[in-house]
């Protein structure tokens, strides 16, 4: 095999003729000098289409390719010009790279997989990059495969789900297919025009053949599905019914844990509360035990639990209406309606201020609620969704604005992923 061939095999290279190899002492690294083969020259990077050449462009550059065992390579051509009918004065297509990248095409599809299935610190520290520059591989890596496959195939029930990625109030809104558990869509805010966004990719005709859509009960998702996917039942999600009533438990621990702590001694010379002491510090230590899930208590909180229920009746009584609410989610169905009419009487006559309010809330709420207990739509699946995405937004915590975000969203969790070059 002729030495220019074994280059080109080396580094995975189609469509490219390889010119000459040498040996950077500078950058300490191998560079291929390369260039398009025939049928691959002049045409458009951004379309593709075969166009008149234009000018030398900025004369030549270097892509990132794959190291060869510990050495870096880099790939080195001309990057003419051409004049596409379309985009006007263009960098010409080149086989090995995506338009407008740094690295090559391999490089690209081999850091996207890292990113999606390593920490952050062995990407950068294996590839030798930034991660800001991961983040920009991972967004054209995203992009490519969004061209490619059709999200939306068979969309019939969906989960709106609204995340915060970044202090200061940073939202993505999220869609999630229900029955291939799929992320099928992402973007930054969470107000109508977001959503509507979200239609407008869909389409009039996919919008009508939506059957079922969960969501937490904010009245801009309302809004825009009863105007944009007129056939669908809206379903409340049980996760955030949940965390609803969790909250007005929350109200209670905190009512009980002031007055306890109002009763500290303040020090004298500093003017602050002296640590919490006696009662104060156990409802302060029994905040797990109250929100956790029964099943899973320990036996110290469930001794926790039993202290409230001798000591603090009321606080008792809060907790036992999160888990009747909570038990309306477990039995569905009938069942679950009953139990769910019954708890709306028991919280009414609660005298205690949040749930009489939180009880207001979800009578309001109350077919919503009922069409999830009819559908039995799999709640676990838009908490999980939740749950990874809050992990990534941690992991994509140095990429420049919440784009990178989206894509490692839909990368790591939209169903396609990008595979590992040479292997497919
Ligand atoms: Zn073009």
């Amino acid at each position: 095999m002729r030495i220019r061939s074994v280059w080109q095999r080396a580094c995975g290279l189609t469509r490219t003729v390889v010119e000459g190899v040498d040996f950077d002492d500078d950058a300490e690294a191998v560079v291929v000098w390369v260039r398009p083969a025939a049928r691959a020259r002049g045409r458009c990077g951004r379309c593709g289409r075969r166009s008149p050449r234009f000018d030398r462009g900025e004369g030549r550059r270097r892509w990132r390719a794959l190291d060869l065992g510990s050495t870096k390579v880099f790939l080195e051509a001309e990057a003419p010009r051409v004049r596409c009918r379309e985009h006007g004065p263009t960098v010409a297509q080149v086989p090995w790279a995506r338009h407008g990248a740094g690295h090559t095409r391999d490089f690209d599809d081999q850091a996207a997989w890292l990113a999606v299935h390593v920490s952050k610190t062995a990407v950068v520290e294996l590839l030798r990059i930034a991660w800001r520059t991961v983040g920009a591989i991972v967004a054209r890596v995203s992009a490519d495969i969004d061209a490619s496959v059709d999200r939306f195939e068979g969309l019939a029930r969906v989960g709106i789900d609204e995340i915060s990625y970044k202090r200061g109030h940073r939202y993505l809104t999220v869609v999630v297919d229900h029955d291939t558990g799929r992320l099928v869509w992402a973007a930054p805010g969470r107000d109508d025009a977001t959503l509507h966004r979200f239609f407008d990719a869909l389409g009039a005709e996919r919008a009508a053949q939506i059957t079922h859509v969960s969501a937490d009960m904010a009245d801009w998702i309302a809004r825009v599905v009863a105007q944009r996917a007129p056939n669908a039942i809206r379903c409340a999600d049980p996760f955030h019914v949940v965390a609803w009533v969790t909250e007005a438990l929350d109200v209670e621990r905190r009512r009980v844990w002031n007055e306890a702590s109002g009763r500290r001694r303040t020090n004298a010379t500093t003017g602050r509360h002296e640590m919490a002491t006696g009662q104060a510090r156990t409802i302060k230590r029994a905040r797990y035990a109250l929100w956790k899930n029964p099943d899973n208590l320990t036996p110290r909180q469930h001794q926790q639990l039993d202290w409230i229920a001798k000591t603090d009746p009321r606080l008792w009584r809060a907790y036992l209406l999160k888990e009747a609410l909570r038990y309306v989610f477990a039995v569905k169905g009938k069942q679950g309606k009953i139990a769910l009419d019954r708890w709306i009487s028991w919280a009414r006559r609660s005298r205690l201020p949040a749930f009489v309010r939180l009880q207001r809330r979800i009578v309001k709420h109350r077919a919503a609620i009922h069409a999830a207990l009819d559908s039995g739509l799999s709640n676990g699946l838009i908490e999980s969704t939740n749950t990874k995405i809050r992990l990534l937004t941690r992991i994509a915590f140095g990429f420049h604005g919440p784009e990178p975000l989206i894509a490692l969203a839909m990368l790591a969790l939209g169903g396609h992923t990008p595979h590992l070059p040479g292997r497919h």
